[in-house]
């Protein structure tokens, strides 16, 4: 899979991106992940890529022009469309669904706003899709694109090691993971459950399933609907 981050600050993205699983998965040549410095596409002299909003109001507007001049020359070769989100508080809210069907795709852009976010017309003429991590608002789009990454990375084949430890996940089934415990077998006066330790791989499943359904209910009871 293949995704390119049009951004005006690359390295927020990409040094969070380079790290660990994901970072490793790049050198592997499993992902292939670019920050595009938005800046680098305008005409502009003074490397301007934001003007004031039209019918006045605060902030400044990131210009259609540089983002598209970035799209088109990233795609100048591509047969197909790729997929471009557009990372924004507006959109659909990211779930583990979204991120499942994202992980299919061979190319995606994500684009990324700043300031009051980009002129309307570059997402009508080039978004498929605007997607939101939560009903809140930040500065810009770098760490929703990394949230956004990183979880759809993940989800790509051969990225982590075992497909059952995505299975096993909270949110792939529709409920939570069950609780995890590693050594030492007692901590703090604390035991592991007796049945983790017990081998019998039948009753740990079991018991596994079951705390899946009762954390479920206790942390999250709206997944049970
Ligand atoms: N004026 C915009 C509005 O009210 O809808 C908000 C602009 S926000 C300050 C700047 C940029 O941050 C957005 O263009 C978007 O790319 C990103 N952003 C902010 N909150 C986000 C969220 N919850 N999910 C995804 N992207 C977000």
């Amino acid at each position: 899979m293949k995704i390119d981050i049009l951004t005006l600050f690359p390295d927020m993205v990409s040094q969070v991106l380079a790290e660990s699983i994901i970072g490793r998965a790049q050198q592997n040549e499993i992902l292939e992940v670019n920050c595009v410095n938005i800046r680098d596409f305008t005409n502009d002299k003074h490397r301007r890529v934001d003007d004031y909003p039209y019918g006045g109001g605060q902030g400044m507007v990131m210009q259609a022009e540089p983002i598209y001049n970035a799209y088109k020359s990233l795609t100048k070769n591509c047969a197909e469309k790729p997929f471009v989100i557009y990372m924004s508080p507006q959109g659909s809210l990211l779930n583990q669904n979204m991120a499942k069907e994202l992980s299919q795709k061979k190319y995606i852009i994500i684009v990324c706003g700043h300031y009051e976010g980009v002129d309307e017309r570059i997402i009508e003429e080039i978004v498929d899709c605007e997607i939101s991590i939560g009903d809140y608002v930040l500065t810009g789009g770098e760490i929703p694109a990394v949230v956004l990454c990183d979880t759809v990375c993940r989800l790509v084949p051969g990225v982590l090691k075992s497909k059952q430890s995505i299975i096993d996940e909270s949110h792939y089934n529709g409920l939570l993971e069950y609780p995890q415990y590693t050594r030492p077998p007692v901590f703090m006066g604390r035991k592991v459950p007796e049945v983790l330790l017990s081998g019998h791989q039948a009753n740990i499943e079991k018991w596994r399933h079951e705390q899946s359904v009762l954390r479920t209910q206790k942390k999250r009871p709206d997944m049970l609907k």
